[in-house]
């Protein structure tokens, strides 16, 4: 039996790095020419590794936490001010408010995208194939084929990218059930229209009894902003959300408008970066998939429409889209992943 894989985020990588241990030969197509996909950390010489995708984790996210333990990767507890700033509109300043305490919340060392690396240490050079952007699956008995840039044939394919996605962008031959499409078209990705944002400082000027590095807001751009030192506590950053609203801003504006808000809740000390990253997910289309009706966070996430298999066996469902459980969250990849390699062993 041979498999191929669509997608290269964390369920595609992790069900081709379970694969291996099975002895299953597979291959990864993945549309974009780096791995990850709603996992992506920016690395610089020098400055603290920021999170443009997916960052914390909860202790209840133990499919995770148990993969991270696998492959010998640590995790940090983020820090988190017991004071923060809150913006409570665009007309009053920012108010240093108490936070209740709450459970704390984790993060990878090294950055989120440690993990991928891992994984993709795990697999041969030639497991993954990049610029591969799949439009076109056509099943007939045994003999699955995927086309991208050209035909890849197996014996059954993993659909490893969030429904939405694989709905409207690829024909299936034969078609899939109408219910079936039906759900995954108004299925929504999670996150697929946020924007994050990312600030490096040489020095911090929050924290170590400085000004609270936390922020929220409801005027924003910035609506939530942390602190993202490294785990080593040597190179500092902050990190956080601005508005989706803002995607039709030029990324010159949407800078403009951070410094702005940073400027009036911090000083002028916070305009002192070293660096401004950001990603519009909304812009990345191997990510955001436009719907033509308004979808609420989260719906159709897990629906168990997502758990059967199709066409006699030769097409599973994957990404963290389709777990009945923290689905759209990194612990959902990892669940389907792991149940769908589960699965194709019992067969
Ligand atoms: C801004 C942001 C913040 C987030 N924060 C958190 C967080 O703090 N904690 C948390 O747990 N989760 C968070 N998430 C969610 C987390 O990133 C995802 O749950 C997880 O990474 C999903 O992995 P996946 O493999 O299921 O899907 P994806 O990461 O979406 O991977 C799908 C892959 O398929 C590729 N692809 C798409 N279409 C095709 C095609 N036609 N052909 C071939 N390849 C294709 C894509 O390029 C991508 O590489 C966040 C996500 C975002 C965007």
């Amino acid at each position: 039996m041979s498999i191929t894989i669509i997608g290269a985020g964390l369920s595609g990588l992790l069900t081709g790095y379970l694969l291996k241990k099975e002895g299953i030969p597979f291959k990864i197509l993945e549309a974009r020419n780096r791995v990850g996909g709603r996992i992506n950390t920016v690395y610089a010489t020098n400055k603290a590794p920021v999170e443009m995708g997916a960052t914390w984790f909860t202790r209840q996210h133990k499919q995770l936490i148990g993969l991270l333990e696998e492959l010998e990767i640590e995790y940090f507890e983020q820090r988190m001010d017991n004071t923060v700033f809150y913006e409570t509109s665009t007309v009053s300043p920012a108010q240093l408010v108490q936070t209740p305490s709450q459970a704390p919340s984790f993060r990878i060392s090294g950055g989120t995208s440690s993990l991928i690396h891992a994984l993709l240490h795990k697999l041969d050079a030639t497991d993954v194939l990049f610029n591969q952007s799949v439009n076109h699956i056509k099943i007939n008995k045994n003999t699955v084929e995927v086309r991208a840039g050209k035909t890849f044939k197996s014996n059954a394919v993993i659909l490893a990218i969030p429904p939405k996605l694989w709905a409207k962008n690829i024909v299936f031959d034969p078609f899939l059930p109408a219910d079936l499409m039906g759900i995954a078209i108004q299925t929504q990705t999670w996150m697929e229209d946020s924007i994050k944002i990312a600030l490096t400082y040489d020095q911090p000027f929050w924290g170590q009894g400085n000004l609270p590095g936390t922020l929220f807001s409801n005027s924003g751009p910035i609506t939530e902003l942390y602190d993202h030192s490294n785990h080593e506590g040597s190179k500092y950053a902050l990190c956080g959300f601005i508005a989706s609203s803002l995607k039709n801003l030029t990324y010159t504006e949407r800078r403009e408008n951070v410094i702005t808000q940073l400027k009036k809740v911090f000083g002028v000390r916070a305009t002192a970066f070293t660096s401004y990253e950001e990603c519009v997910w909304s812009k990345e289309k191997n990510t955001f998939e436009p719907c033509d009706t308004f979808l609420y966070p989260h719906q159709n996430n897990g629906n168990s429409i997502f758990s059967k298999s199709y066409l006699d066996n030769t097409l599973f469902i994957s990404s963290s889209e389709s777990a009945p459980e923290f689905s759209g969250y990194m612990d959902g990849a990892v669940y389907s992943a792991n149940r769908i390699v589960e699965k194709i062993m019992k067969i």
